[in-house]
């Protein structure tokens, strides 16, 4: 028997080097990504929506329909007139991608402005995705309303997965951003962290230390990502290795932790153990880093 699973955040247009000055327009963002996942890896009795909110431009009208066409549910997507997407452009130097920016007045920030309307796409859900660039980007008065929700669903029972995703450009204040991620977590029943975020900016000196503070903030299910080193699951008492699937290219790391997620969630909803899941994930996330690009054709991936 299928499901809904919902995931909330902000999708950007995004522009690439096309050779000869010519930018390539395509639309990533981390919580839309591990939707498109989801959405190529569930079956077909289970929905994917994605939850956000757009202007009402041409380029929402585009994105949207981009959505659409994956398979991804919109209709719970807000329309705010005069409000257009953020927006990022990726620079190659030498070899390495920079990102440049353009978010500040994006349409997303208001995705929970209207707490009747999030709460009902929420409980209209079985699963709900988020992450720390969900919080990232949104005032504080937003964030209190999301997370309450989130809290509500918790209490409920649904499965409140969150990928803190720590990213300290979208934050003012360090502070502000560790104890935001904190409660993020508080409101989650399940974390997908990297563990390279987690060691730089809470100071874990191992992932053990990762698992254990996650389990303090009441975080049951715990699976902390640690590129080519695998993933650690903990659950239920028991701690589990799972390895990463070895990588013959690595392409673009775009995407790894976000596909990961999408991989793992989709068999962990479909009857999977964790340490399967994991290994599915970590199968997904090797294909998509063999390619370029945050989306890879679903074709590409691993049943
Ligand atoms: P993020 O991209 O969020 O920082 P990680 O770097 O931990 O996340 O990668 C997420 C997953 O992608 C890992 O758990 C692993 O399965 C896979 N992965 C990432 N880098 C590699 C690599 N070099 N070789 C094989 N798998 C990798």
């Amino acid at each position: 028997m299928g499901g809904k699973f919902l995931s909330i955040g902000e999708c950007m247009v995004e522009l690439s080097q096309a050779g000869d000055g010519l930018l390539r327009r395509g639309f990533a963002g981390d919580t839309f990504n591990t939707a498109w996942y989801m959405r190529a890896c569930l079956p077909a009795d289970w929905s994917v929506d994605y939850f956000t909110a757009l202007g009402d431009d041409p380029m929402s009208d585009e994105m949207l329909a981009m959505m659409s066409k994956a398979g991804i549910g919109t209709s719970q997507i807000r329309r705010i007139p005069g409000k257009t997407p953020g927006l990022y452009l990726i620079t190659l130097k030498d070899g390495e991608r920079t990102f440049s920016y353009w978010r500040d007045t994006a349409a997303a920030k208001k995705l929970a402005d209207d707490a009747n309307h999030l709460r009902a796409a929420i409980e209209a859900s079985d699963i709900i995705y988020f992450s720390g660039i969900t919080l990232g980007i949104l005032a504080s008065e937003a964030i209190d309303t999301l997370l309450s929700e989130l809290r509500r669903a918790k209490a409920s029972g649904k499965i409140v997965a969150f990928d803190p995703n720590i990213r300290p450009r979208l934050w003012s204040d360090k502070d502000v951003m560790l104890k935001t991620i904190e409660a993020g977590a508080r409101a989650a029943s399940l974390v997908l962290p990297s563990f390279d975020d987690e060691k730089v900016h809470f100071g874990d000196p191992d992932v053990a230390a990762t698992v254990a503070r996650y389990h303090v903030l009441g975080v049951p299910t715990v699976v902390v990502k640690d590129g080519p080193n695998g993933v650690t699951l903990s659950f239920d008492g028991k701690v589990e290795h799972v390895p990463a699937v070895e990588a013959k290219a690595v392409v673009d790391t775009t995407s790894a932790g976000d596909s990961f997620n999408g991989g793992f969630l989709s068999r962990l909803l479909t009857g999977a153990t964790p340490a399967e899941a994991a290994a599915h994930g970590a199968a997904v996330a090797t294909t998509v880093i063999g390619h370029h690009g945050a989306l890879i054709d679903p074709g590409l991936l691993p049943v």
